[in-house]
This record gives structure tokens, sequence and C-alpha cells, in this order.
């Protein structure tokens, strides 16, 4: 891969009795915030953010970067019934046909998400846009990386940015605090208790 760039190592956190490792809001926007001196090496001309959970990453990153981002969705895990799906379903994919879409082939698209697991996500992402509108180069940026065996691949000359790189145990993000049955104040409570 071109620069796969590893801003912070893994920080140990301990996890909640429920066995989640939780993240506040500032531990997420302060990773991310140490991702962007690399991430401006890249020179971004958009983000693609995958949603759910790389929109509110994407839209802290915007404040540094300055630049539009495109919202898509994909679905491998399912937040209803918490099961993985067999394969990546594409919710929403952005409009291919308006100018900024059509001039990616002269643009730098940041990919952002929130973590990297099996890394089947990323892929199908990194693929479908190479397929739809086959931007001039890819970067693709991740708050967590899970340190595991991945399923998917990224072609070689993929920019790779990691906020942290983690064990693999489910991580809990502060926008998502009400899956697990916490008001954001529990939620940030825990997260509080894991870094101490
Ligand atoms: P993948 O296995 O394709 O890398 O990850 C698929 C999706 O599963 C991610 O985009 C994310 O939404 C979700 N996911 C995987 N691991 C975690 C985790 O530890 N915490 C949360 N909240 N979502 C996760």
């Amino acid at each position: 891969m071109e620069g796969n760039v590893e801003v912070e190592k893994n920080h140990e956190r301990k996890a909640a009795p429920d066995g989640r490792i939780y993240y506040s809001y500032a531990d997420v926007h302060k990773t991310l915030e140490n991702m962007v001196p690399e991430i401006k090496k890249f020179k971004p001309d958009l983000i693609l953010a995958i949603g759910g959970g790389g929109y509110i990453p994407a839209r802290i990153l915007r404040s540094y970067l300055k630049v539009p981002i495109l919202a898509i969705s994909l679905e491998l895990y399912n937040d209803a019934t918490e099961t993985m799906c067999s394969e990546v379903k594409k919710i929403q994919w952005f409009d291919e046909t308006t100018e900024i879409a059509r001039d990616m082939f002269k643009k730098k698209v940041l990919i952002v998400d929130e973590v990297d697991d099996t890394r089947t996500t990323l892929e199908y992402c990194v693929q479908e846009v190479i397929k739809t509108n086959t931007p001039r180069a890819i970067g693709v940026a991740v708050i967590h990386n899970k340190l595991k065996k991945k399923k998917g691949k990224f072609p070689a000359n993929v920019s790779y940015f990691v906020g942290e790189n983690v064990p693999d145990k489910w991580n809990c993000y502060p926008w998502e605090a009400v899956n697990y049955g916490h008001d954001i104040e529990t939620h940030e409570a825990l997260a509080a208790k894991g870094r101490a």
C-alpha cells in the first residue's frame, strides 16, 4: 500500500463490564485531529462518508480539510438484528451524474469510516467507487483499525490512514450510545473509566 499511516499506536483501554470498549466524543475528535496532518499531505478533494459510522468522523474531518462530503450508506452489520450480513448491501450511493462525481477522475477521494474490522466494507467501497467514477487517487481513513486477519484487501495504490490500532473487541462510539442501552452521560462515564 502507498502511505500506510498509523497516527497513534494502540492506547491501552480497559473494557467495560460488558466487555466492550467505550470511546468518548473527545477521544474520537482528538484521534481524528491527530490524523489531519498526514491526511493533508494526501490532499483530498472530497470525502466519501460511509454511513452510519463514518458520517460524524467525516464531519469532524471536514472542519479541518474543508472539502465537500458525499454520503453513502453500506451495510454489513445490521444494527437492528445485531448480526453480520453475508455480503455488503448498498443502501445508498451518491449521484454518479453530478458535476462533482463526473469530475472524480481528476480528484483525490478520501473514504471515511469509523472502524476497519474485517475490511469487507472498505474493500467493497473502494472497488465500487473505482467502478462507478474512477477517482484520480483513493485514500481510506478510519478512527480505529482492529488488529486481526482481514477478509478484504485494498488495491496497492490506496493510501491508508489509521487513527489507532486496537484489539479485536467491540468498540462503542458516542453516537450509538442508545444501541447499548445508555444515555450519553453514562456512555461518556464508561469511556472515562476505560481510560483510567
Ligand atoms: P467490516 O467488517 O466490513 O470492516 O466492518 C463492517 C462494519 O461493521 C463497520 O463499518 C462498522 O459499522 C461495523 N463494526 C465493525 N466492528 C465494529 C465495532 O467494534 N463497533 C461498532 N460500533 N461497529 C463495528
